[in-house]
């Protein structure tokens, strides 16, 4: 058992095999083509990235009224910005952000399954399909935060958003002190995955 979560050793390989089977299927059946995954998995690991989601959170960071839409009117506010096209696509409907705030923390989970924004934060980890995980995200949020390290005051109200594919939720972090001459590209550099899905907060600034 590994992690913070206990998973066997060889969960991931035992997965990768599974899936390998499956694709091996899919061709010999003639349902898809050779090249069918790796296309659709390039697409989503060239232009379905994190750096979508941290142009959102950065934009956020440094227009008030962007930050007000983009939790009001999620895909009014992504398509104010130049983001690749595509990202109200797959796995980009209902997109939905919360926003960080003093007092207010929001994690994001799928219980039933692994429902993720992967247009603006790419494909999901490995850690967030696992069962452990989102059981005891969804029963003990305080405590899974605290072993990943998340600091939260007794007075933080803890938000869990189950996503579905009715709501895709990602986080828009608190903007971390020490910011201020910081340009939005700069500051987009500062948003982590974790910190989009509320199990980290945004790095802090390296020292000048
Ligand atoms: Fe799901």
């Amino acid at each position: 058992m590994t992690g913070h979560f206990g998973h066997p050793d060889d969960r991931e390989e035992r997965s990768a095999a599974q899936v390998r089977a499956l694709e091996a299927l899919l061709i010999e059946k003639g349902i898809i083509t050779g090249g069918t995954v790796d296309k659709v998995l390039g697409y989503f690991e060239s232009e379905m990235t994190p750096l979508n989601g941290q142009k959102i959170v950065a934009r956020a960071w440094t227009d008030p009224d962007f930050a007000e839409l983009v939790v009001t009117d999620t895909a009014a506010a992504v398509a104010q910005l130049d983001l690749p096209i595509g990202m109200a696509g797959a796995e980009g409907e209902h997109l939905a952000a919360v926003r960080n705030e003093p007092g207010v923390h929001n994690v994001v989970i799928c219980t039933l399954c692994s429902c993720f924004p992967w247009p603006v934060l790419g494909l999901p980890p490995y850690w967030y399909k696992d069962p452990v995980f989102r059981a005891r995200a969804a029963r003990e949020p305080r405590v899974v935060l605290t072993e990943l390290g998340v600091p939260l005051d007794d007075d933080t109200e803890v938000r869990v958003w189950d996503s579905s594919g009715h709501s895709r939720w990602f986080v828009i972090p608190q903007r971390p002190a020490g910011t201020d001459g910081l340009s939005e590209a700069e500051l987009a550099r500062l948003v982590t995955t974790e910190s989009m899905m509320g199990v980290a907060l945004a790095d802090a600034p390296s020292p000048a």
